[in-house]
C-alpha cells in the first residue's frame, strides 16, 4: 500500500549530471540505470510499492561508498540505503528518482578475533553467513530472526534488529562494538572499537544504529560474539490465558537463572493458520487459547534437560500450562520452531497485509491484545488477525488480512485504532520494525514533542541537505 514518499523536484539535465558521476566512481558492475534495474531493489517485505530509482548504485568498498555520497551531496541529490530488503516498515523502498544505495556487493566476513571474541563483518553481509562463521570458530552469534537468509547486518544495524534471541542477549544494538560508517558528505567514520566498556565521551556510534539509513551508511561492523552452544531444550506449552504465560516467563527465568534463550507466543488464531494455511505439523492439538515456544540453549542440553522439564512439570501442576511437547531431537527443535518461522509464507498467503510491531510492558500485554482483538471483532468483522511475538520482550505481531479491496482506508482506520490503544497503555508504535514510512504517521504516540525536536536536531546537524533517505521516519 502506498505511502507519501517526497516527491523529487526532476531536472532531467541534473539526473544526466548524477549518473555520469556516479558511473565515474564505480566499476562498470558498480551501476544499474533503466531496464537494468531489478525489480528487486524497487520494494521490500513491507508491501510499499516501489517506484523506479534514478539508478542503483553497488559499490564494493567503503571508498566507493564515500564517492557515491559525495556526488550526491554535491548535487542535493536523494540517497536510499539498501540492505536485504526485508524490512517490514518501508525503509529501504526508494522515492521515485532517488539513487537507490545497495550494500550487496559489500560482503564478507573480514576478521574473527577469537581472543576478543570479535568479528568483523562487511555491512552488506548476510545474517545467516554470520551466525554460521561464529558458529564455525566455536561461537556464537546470537541475532536471529526469520529472514536470516536475506537481511544483512547493515540493515540490522540500520533497523535495531531484534528478533527471537532479545531476552538472553539483548537486540542487534546490544551485539555491535564497533562501526564504519560513511557521512552524508562522504566523510568516512572509523569507530571499529572491539572493546565492551568505552565511555570516552558520547556513544556515536549508537546514532547509526535503528536510524533507518537516515544519517550514514555503515559499511562495516565489530560484532560481539557470545560463547558457542552445544543445542537446546526446546518445549512447545499450551497455556490457559496470558496470566499463566507471565506465570511461566518468570518461573522458567528464575529456576533456569536467566538462561532461558527464547520465549515466542502465538496465540490461537496463529498457531491455527500455521498449522493449516502454513502446513506446518501441530505438536500439539490447535484448540488450546496460547502457546508457547520456550527454549534454553547451553553447553549441555542434556544434562539440563531435569531442569528444564522440572519448569514444565511444575507449570502443569500449577494449572498455568494445560499440554506440553518437549523435543526429543534436533529434528523436533527445528519443527517446533518452523511453526514461528512459517510468519514468512504466511504474509505472502495472507497478502495484503498490514503487520504490526508493537510492544506493550509485559504486565499489560494480555489486556493489550484483547483490547486489540475486540476492535477487529467489533469494527473490523471479517478480517483475520493472528497474534504472536517475542513476548519475553513484550512484543507482539499482529498480522492483519487479507485486507478487502478498499485497502488503504481500511488500514489506516485500523492502524489508527491499535495505535491508540497502544498509547493508552505506554506501548511503542515499533518494538523492533522500525518506523520507516509505515509508522511515520504515528511516531508521536511514541515520542513527545520535544524528542522529536531533537531527532530533528541531530538531523539537521549531521544531513544539512537533507540527502539521507528523505521522508523515512520524520517528515523534516
Ligand atoms: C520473514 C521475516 C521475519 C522477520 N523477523 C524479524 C524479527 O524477528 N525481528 C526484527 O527485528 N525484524 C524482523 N524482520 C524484519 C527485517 O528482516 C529486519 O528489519 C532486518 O533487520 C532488515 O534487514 P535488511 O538487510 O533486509 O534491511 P533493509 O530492509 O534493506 O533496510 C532496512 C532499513 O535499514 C536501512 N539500511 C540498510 N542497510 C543499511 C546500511 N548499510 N547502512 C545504513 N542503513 C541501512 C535501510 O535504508 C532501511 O531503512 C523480519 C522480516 C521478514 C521478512
Amino acid at each position: 500500500m502506498t505511502h507519501s514518499q517526497p516527491a523529487i523536484a526532476f531536472d532531467p539535465v541534473q539526473a544526466q549530471t548524477v549518473v555520469q558521476a556516479l558511473r565515474d566512481c564505480l566499476d562498470p558492475a558498480g551501476l544499474l540505470t533503466g531496464d537494468d534495474i531489478g525489480a528487486r531493489y524497487l520494494t521490500d517485505w513491507s508491501g510499499e510499492p516501489g517506484q523506479m530509482p534514478l539508478a542503483v548504485a553497488r559499490p564494493s568498498t567503503t571508498e566507493q561508498v564515500a564517492a557515491v555520497l559525495k556526488v550526491c551531496t554535491a548535487h542535493s541529490w536523494p540517497v536510499v540505503p539498501q540492505g536485504g530488503l526485508t524490512g517490514l516498515a518501508g525503509g529501504a523502498v526508494p522515492a521515485q528518482h532517488a539513487v537507490a544505495l545497495s550494500l550487496d556487493r559489500m560482503s564478507g566476513i573480514e576478521a574473527i578475533d577469537t581472543a576478543n571474541a570479535t568479528l568483523t563483518v562487511l555491512a552488506g553481509t548476510p545474517l545467516q553467513t554470520i551466525q554460521e562463521a561464529a558458529e564455525g570458530a566455536g561461537f556464537f552469534f546470537p541475532l536471529d530472526l526469520g529472514a536470516r537468509g536475506s537481511c544483512q547486518i547493515g540493515g540490522n544495524i540500520g533497523t535495531n534488529a531484534g528478533g527471537n534471541r532479545v531476552i538472553r542477549y539483548g537486540m542487534t544494538r546490544d551485539l555491535v562494538l564497533g562501526l564504519e560508517v560513511v557521512l552524508p558528505d562522504g566523510t568516512v567514520l572509523s569507530m571499529m572499537n572491539k572493546m565492551i566498556k568505552n565511555n570516552a565521551g558520547p556513544d556515536l556510534k549508537g546514532l547509526f544504529i535503528g536510524t533507518e539509513g537516515t544519517l550514514g551508511v555503515v559499511t562495516r561492523a565489530v560484532l560481539r560474539l557470545h560463547p558457542g552452544v552445544k543445542g537446546a531444550n526446546t518445549a512447545l506449552v499450551a497455556v490457559s490465558d496470558f496470566d499463566a504465560v507471565i506465570k511461566l516467563l518468570r518461573h522458567a527465568q528464575q529456576q533456569l537463572s536467566g538462561r532461558v534463550s527464547a520465549f515466542e507466543v502465538m496465540w490461537s488464531d496463529y498457531y491455527r493458520c500455521a498449522t493449516t494455511a502454513g502446513g506446518i505439523r501441530a505438536p500439539l492439538p490447535s484448540d488450546y487459547p496460547i502457546y508457547v515456544l520456550m527454549d534454553m540453549q547451553g553447553s549441555e542440553p542434556e544434562a539440563s534437560a531435569p531442569l528444564f522439564e522440572s519448569v514444565l512439570e511444575h507449570a502443569l501442576a500449577q494449572g498455568w500450562a494445560l499440554d506440553a511437547a518437549v523435543a526429543q531431537s534436533h529434528a523436533d527443535t527445528l519443527a517446533f520452531w518452523a511453526l514461528r518461522d512459517s510468519i514468512g509464507e504466511m504474509l505472502k498467503t495472507f497478502a495484503p497485509t498490514i503487520n504490526f510491531d508493537v510492544s506493550f510492558p509485559i504486565s499489560l500485554m494480555g489486556e493489550g491484545v484483547e483490547r486489540l482483538r475486540q476492535i477487529m471483532d467489533t469494527q473490523f468483522p471479517g478480517i483475520q488477525a493472528m497474534y504472536f511475538g517475542h513476548v519475553g520482550d513484550g512484543n507482539v505481531h499482529i498480522v492483519v488480512g487479507p485486507l478487502p479491496d478498499d485497502a488503504r482506508k481500511t488500514e489506516h482506520a485500523i492502524e489508527d485504532a491499535f495505535y491508540q490503544v497502544t498509547a493508552a497503555l505506554e506501548g511503542s508504535v515499533s518494538a523492533e520494525h522500525g518506523i520507516g514510512l509505515h509508522k511515520k504517521p504515528y511516531l508521536h504516540y511514541s515520542r513527545t514533542p520535544e524528542e522529536l525536536a531533537l531527532i530533528r536536531t541531530l538531523k539537521q546537524a549531521i544531513d544539512p541537505k537533507g540527502i539521507m533517505n528523505p521522508g523515512k521516519i520524520l517528515s523534516m
